[in-house]
């Protein structure tokens, strides 16, 4: 018997038909004869409709209550989900984060798990049950108080149940088909990714694509978790990735067996900020990023320029679009001490990364890459490169045309249109 854990996020249990539709898919799944655990997401946008709600009440929420408030989105969806269930003649249990022994650290809004002990889950499941787990909470051992993981910590609930249970497989539902070679709402002739390494994944997470949390990509691959990221409205066939690349589950008779060169292209909004006219000599540097860490700012490309006759240099680096305020301030105040002449900054710009770890052994993509944002008439502010993935940054209106522009350029366009089946992909 297989043990299957499959995660539902927000737009696919956002009403009760769609509830329904979820408990089918469950029931079936268990009776195909394997052990099932659900991880259910907040119905729509309930989470962020909570965030509202205390926005409304006050400027200054306390930690602790704002994650009792958001936590309680998924105890809504599974307690639902498994009267549905019930409904359909099979039964199911849900489980709280802290019953289902999600145990985080104490730091509220971005726990990290420390311990998973599904002992709650395992008896349910061996009396014969369904068992669904609340995402994105848990509770401190330390505090005692309920904790949140993060917005789209769902995701990692469920990786982290499916490596503390054994399970065979993590199936994510979305309301995509799969993994695509770029965001399906930008790129319509966008193709779906059927199979990626995680080391891939990972990149293409942590430069904006949204379908996986970056966060469980690593759990999952920390501990040898097979994903499989697949639509909750269709049958189809989703996006598998598999920690190890030697374990080619879905390679058919005629595939290629090494990867593609490309995975695909992820974009992002970030911030920019150019400090100018600092001396070229050493630790202006040190000096501007520990002021800037000080403040709690994660950065991420940097780029200094070569120093001219005036041995004056410049430093550009991007953050995130809402630390840009107190990075300003926190520089600004440090004028004197650090040395520099000017500040600039742009509250947005676009990145836009091409992921694949085929590119190690493939001269060429840069020219490549390089070539089509040419020809597009793009230009680029900054670059940065890993061994499998090229970033650039360009003008916020030029963001989504790059995208297309390499899609295009690395022969990922697909002859038919995507589907985006519902959410607003936030
Ligand atoms: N409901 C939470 C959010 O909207 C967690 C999740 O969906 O994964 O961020
Ligand atoms: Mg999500």
């Amino acid at each position: 018997m297989s043990l299957i854990v499959q995660k539902y996020g927000g737009s696919s249990v956002a009403d009760a038909e769609s509830i329904k539709r979820v408990a089918r898919r469950v029931v079936e799944t268990k009776r195909q004869g394997n052990q099932v655990v659900v991880v259910v997401s907040a119905m729509g946008d309930t989470t962020d409709d909570l965030l509202d709600l205390a926005a409304d009440i006050t400027d200054h929420p306390q930690d602790r209550e704002m994650d009792i408030l958001l936590s309680s989105g998924e105890r809504m969806s599974m307690a639902l989900l498994a009267m549905a269930i019930n409904q359909l003649g099979e039964t199911a249990q849900s489980f709280t984060g802290s019953q289902a022994g999600m145990i985080t650290d104490a730091i509220h809004g971005k726990a990290r798990l420390i311990e998973v002990n599904p002992n709650r889950v395992h008896e349910s499941l061996d009396s014969g049950h369904i068992g669904i787990v609340a995402g994105f909470q848990g509770m401190s051992r330390e505090s005692k108080d309920i904790t949140t993981m993060g917005r789209g910590g769902s995701d990692t609930t469920a990786v982290a149940l499916a490596a503390a249970m054994n399970a065979d497989v993590c199936e994510i539902y979305t309301d995509v088909d799969g993994v695509f070679t770029a965001d399906p709402r930008v790129v319509s002739r966008a193709r779906k990714i059927d199979v990626a390494s995680s080391e891939d994944m990972l990149e293409m997470a942590a430069n904006g694509s949204k379908v996986l949390h970056l966060r469980s990509v690593e759990y999952a691959r920390r501990f040898g978790v097979k994903l499989h990221v697949r639509s909750s409205f269709s049958e189809k066939e989703g996006t598998w990735v598999i920690p190890d690349p030697e374990d080619k589950i879905t390679i058919q008779e005629g595939e290629p067996l090494e990867q593609p060169i490309i995975t695909g292209l992820a974009h992002a909004t970030e911030a920019r900020m150019t400090i100018a006219g600092i001396p070229d000599e050493p630790g202006r540097a040190a000096a501007i990023f520990n002021v800037v860490a000080e403040v709690g700012t994660n950065i991420d490309m940097i780029v200094q320029d070569v120093s001219d006759e005036t041995k004056k240099t410049n430093i550009s680096f991007t953050l995130p679009s809402d630390d840009g305020r107190k990075t300003l301030e926190a520089l600004e105040a440090q004028k004197g001490a650090i040395g520099f002449e000017d500040l600039d900054f742009t509250p947005e710009v676009g990145k836009v990364s091409l992921v694949g770890g085929g590119m190690r052994h493939h001269p060429g993509v840069s020219a490549k890459f390089f070539s089509a944002l040419r020809d597009a008439g793009i230009n680029i502010t900054l670059i940065s490169t890993s061994e499998i993935r090229v970033s650039v940054i360009t003008k916020i209106e030029d963001m989504e045309r790059a995208v297309e522009a390499l899609h295009t350029a690395f022969g990922l366009d697909s002859e038919e249109e995507a589907t985006v089946y519902a959410g607003t992909g936030r």
